[in-house]
């Protein structure tokens, strides 16, 4: 099948358009032109006649989803090492693999991979932080999804700079390069405040607020993390944020596992948003970020996959039901987080996490249209109470039909009709033989 592009009417069965209200009524349509979106018709308004209309019965219709976190060359290193505590599955595992093999060709071939996975469970916009970064960038916007690109830096050289002083000048490159793209957003990915310097930190902030670019960093992922920095400098890794000029709307603070009832506030008072990654979170026995309370306290908190070497798989509503069911069971409360709760988090939230909330994250006139169209007819999501309910509980990621990213059609009928999915498979069967045999060929 062949799907419009750039200006089109859908009428789905059900169209959540997740702004102020979550659901429109029964019947109504999304009219999409030239990119963007113009208008939601209410049910009998008649579409406009010069205009394809997709009738799309079984199907809800939503925003498509924002993964907000991630390290997407790393899928090459999915199942590689699983079971382990954090800091040896960092030491002895991944580090080690990504020291002998990361390179432009594994970023791009990893990258691509990645956006495959998230074009298929309908993720439209994806944040990436890792290695070669204008590898990943350049990947994203050929295949055309919608990104934020962090460029990594850390205080020791490695395959991609030659510590923190160059990859800040490289990010700063890396910005110019990518100024005028319509899809990729530069940012600025110190990986954490333990593997930097205070004054690079401070500089990143003075930086960053010159640029007008965000901040994405890892912060109290784990307890040992917190620990140590607090034996090392005094306060904690959040409070050193707070005095080098770090905290404020522009900074996305990764995991947020461990945080006091002061430390939430502070994050509320300056408007710093968290990602959440349940499930790499779990997966590494790291903590639980307090979801409910942050929310509670007016913090914008998104959702991200983590790479997919600790997840191990990038498929966003599976995230989101993950931290559904785990900000219940931790809580002992099941109206701890709610579905409309989850889905606005992987939405509208991770949109304004990223700064995008005036371009995506709701279907309202004047939005970019990127759009996920999902299938809730199969025998698992029958019968259909509650949409939001299917969409949040029945592990839906696999019936997302239909994507489009600023207008244009990238999964078509579950196909990807940009990419080539065989090549992507072979080439990251190739990577596994060389990584497993240790070969350099
Ligand atoms: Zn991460």
């Amino acid at each position: 099948m062949s799907l419009p592009s750039e200006s089109f009417v859908l009428r789905p069965e059900w169209l959540l358009v997740l702004g102020r209200d979550a659901l429109a009524p029964a019947g109504s349509a999304l009219v999409v032109r030239d990119r963007s979106i113009a208008a939601v018709l209410a049910p009998g308004e008649a579409p406009p006649a010069d205009l394809p209309l997709v009738e799309l019965p079984g199907h809800a219709v939503l925003p498509g989803l924002v993964n907000a976190h991630g390290h997407l060359a790393m899928s090459l290193l999915r199942g590689l090492a699983d079971d382990h505590l954090l800091e040896s599955w960092l030491q002895e595992h991944i580090w080690p693999a990504e020291g002998r093999w990361v390179g432009p060709e594994f970023v791009a071939d990893g990258t691509a991979l990645a956006a495959a996975e998230m074009l298929r469970s309908g993720t439209t916009c994806c944040a990436d932080m890792y290695f070669f970064p204008e590898v990943s960038a350049a990947v994203l916007s050929r295949v055309g999804m919608r990104s934020q690109v962090a460029a990594p830096i850390i205080r020791f050289p490695n395959a991609w700079s030659n510590g923190a002083d160059a990859a800040i000048h490289q990010a700063l490159e890396l910005l110019d390069r990518f100024r005028d793209d319509p899809l990729c957003n530069i940012a600025f990915g110190p990986h954490s405040a333990y593997v930097l310097e205070a004054d690079t930190l401070a500089r990143i902030a003075t930086l960053a607020a010159e640029v007008g670019r965000p901040v994405q960093i890892h912060l109290h992922e784990t307890a040992t993390e917190v620990r140590d920095y607090l034996a090392l400098h005094g306060r904690t890794p959040l409070a050193h944020l707070g005095e080098l000029g770090l905290l404020g709307p522009s900074l996305q603070a990764v995991h947020v596992t461990q945080v006091s009832q002061g430390e939430i506030e502070q994050l509320a008072r300056h408007g710093a948003s968290v990602v959440h990654c349940p499930q790499s979170n779990m997966r590494l026995a790291s903590g639980i970020c307090p979801v409910p309370a942050l929310r509670a306290a007016g913090v914008t908190v998104a959702l991200g996959t983590d790479g997919a070497a600790s997840n191990n798989g990038l498929d966003l509503f599976r995230e989101l039901n993950t931290a559904l069911l785990l900000a219940k069971s931790s809580r002992q409360d099941p109206t701890a987080l709610r579905a409309i709760d989850a889905l606005r988090m992987a939405t509208c939230d991770g949109a304004r996490a990223l700064g995008l909330d005036g371009q995506i994250g709701s279907l309202e006139a004047g939005k970019r249209a990127d759009v996920i169209a999902v299938d809730l007819s199969a025998p698992a999501q029958q019968p259909v109470y509650d949409p939001l309910s299917q969409l949040a509980y029945t592990g839906i990621g696999q019936c997302v039909r239909h994507v489009w990213i600023d207008g244009v059609p990238r999964l078509v009928d579950g196909e990807l009709p940009g990419m080539d999915v065989e090549d992507l498979t072979a080439r990251a069967r190739r990577w596994a033989a060389r990584i497993r045999g240790g070969s350099t060929a």
